[in-house]
């Protein structure tokens, strides 16, 4: 950006270059900063089973994209996401001979929307090698059905293991839907450093990337890579940590039990010295932490953690937390004794923490509406991020979920939403020096909306905001007149 001036002070160019947003609101680009941006490409480019009604459909869908592949192929038709509960036909699990009898001649593997359950037909059985009797491969009148759950599904695995220039193929799909959404810069919270590594080597990056690559990677590595992220549009200089599990699985490590399971208080991943062990050599060889805890027992195991090596290490990067949803009111003074940086998704607000949805049947209300305290974490000054971890993604209906926080005094305003959004979400990433705000000198990375409401009317207007533009590096991007 050349210069940002005042309406009166600015002299319109007679050039064919100029692009007036007529009014608009124009922002900086957004920042999602945690994305599993692979994941959410690979569910477009294989099939998207999410939405299907019908045993009958899911059929003809699988008979369409079959129909399209080459022969003879030993590569997998793989699809995500269906679920039977939907089903108005037959509310039942699909088998191998019904989809043979649409694809015979292609093997096909199709994922229950769960995880936990595959369906494959008898060309897939047959690549397989699938042992006589697995107590997870399961059987009608004594032959396999082609359906494999949980244990079993590691027979399936390096078959759809996507290749590179799949992966690749994903992260372009990734970007352009990010572009959609106005998101210019996309955190990947555990990136396969070789997809990126060869797009910065052919400079096929579309949008920027914030790397934060596995523990493993980064031992190999030593230091983080001297990437920047005008040049590569791609940094990595973060290393992921998961101290616990999520919320929906009971696994988040928790003080008290799940209130669904009273025996259960989910489990740290890591013992206590393991993870000190861990942070402080990741923090002395140079790189940033990036900390999955959601259960307010492994935020207790990340502060002790960090506290240590604060003490221990050569010196002390600015990290920070992921989810912290089960967060109490001492973390948060420490959080700020330790600069550390809240990294959270709003979108989990509006869609599990409401009466009645997932968080107050796994936790009760009266803890889980306490959870995400955004508004405790900004009185406090600790630095506030927003992302989406794809659940689902788009900034636009994040900030709805900060907006109308079941506790009122944890609200945020549409001001400060949209700046975890923005410069929060640079800042967590570091790279606040070059993307986050609109000044002079920073990078061109912006959004047009069509429009934006008020504060009261966001909520239930926001499906109305467009995205009319989006700009990364000075280029239009994305463009849709509407
Ligand atoms: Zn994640």
């Amino acid at each position: 950006m050349a210069a940002v001036v005042p309406q009166n002070d600015f002299v319109h160019p007679d050039s064919p270059s100029v692009w007036d947003a007529k009014g608009r609101p124009v922002l900086p680009g957004f920042i999602d900063a945690h994305m599993h941006p692979i994941s959410m490409g690979l569910k477009k480019l294989r099939l998207d089973l999410s939405q299907i009604q019908s045993l009958k459909e899911l059929l003809e869908v699988v008979h369409n994209s079959a129909s399209l592949l080459p022969r003879p192929s030993s590569r997998f038709l793989i699809g995500y996401d269906w679920d039977e509960s939907l089903f108005a036909d037959e509310h039942r699990y699909p088998t191998r001979w019904d989809l043979d009898k649409v694809a015979p001649d292609l093997p096909i593997a199709l994922r229950r929307i769960d995880g936990h359950l595959w369906v494959v037909n008898t060309k897939g059985l047959q690549l397989l090698n699938l042992p006589e009797d697995h107590p997870f491969v399961f059987k009608t009148e004594g032959q396999p059905n082609g359906l494999l759950a949980d244990e079993a599904i590691r027979f399936l695995e390096p078959f759809i293991e996507p290749k590179l220039d799949e992966k690749r193929e994903a992260l372009s799909i990734a970007s352009q839907i990010a572009l959609e959404h106005g998101v210019t810069t996309l955190a990947d919270l555990y990136a396969d450093l070789e997809v990126y590594e060869s797009l910065v080597k052919d400079d096929g990056l579309e949008i920027r990337f914030v790397c934060c690559v596995p523990p493993a990677t980064a031992q190999q590595l030593k230091a983080p890579l001297g990437w920047n992220i005008a040049k590569e549009r791609c940094e990595a200089k973060f290393v992921k940590l998961f101290l616990d599990g999520s919320i929906g699985a009971h696994t988040a490590a928790m003080r008290e039990p799940y209130a669904d399971m009273p025996d259960e208080t989910g489990r740290l991943l890591l013992r206590d010295r393991t993870a000190e062990g861990l942070m402080l050599e990741f923090n002395d060889m140079g790189w940033r932490l990036a900390v999955h805890a959601i259960g307010d027992l492994a935020i207790d195991q990340a502060i002790e953690a960090f506290r240590f090596v604060r003490m221990e290490g050569k010196s002390f990067l600015r990290h920070r937390l992921e989810h912290i949803e089960v967060l109490q009111p001492e973390h948060i003074g420490w959080m700020k004794r330790l600069n550390l940086v809240a990294s959270m998704q709003p979108n989990f607000v509006a869609r599990w923490q409401q009466e009645g949805r997932l968080y107050q049947i796994r936790l009760g209300w009266e803890r889980a509406k306490r959870m995400n305290p955004f508004g405790s974490i900004l009185r406090a000054g600790v630095p506030l991020a927003f992302g989406s971890d794809g659940m689902p993604f788009g900034p636009i209906y994040g900030i709805v979920g900060a907006l109308t926080h079941p506790e009122p005094s944890e609200q945020i305003s549409l001001r400060q939403a949209l700046l975890a959004y923005t410069q929060g979400a640079a800042f967590a990433c570091s790279i606040e020096n070059q993307v986050g705000t609109i000044a002079s000198g920073k990078l061109a990375d912006l959004v047009v909306l069509s429009h934006l409401p008020d504060e009261q009317a966001f909520a239930d207007e926001w499906q109305s905001v467009k995205v009319v533009a989006t700009f990364a590096g000075g280029e239009m991007k994305f463009f849709q007149d509407k």
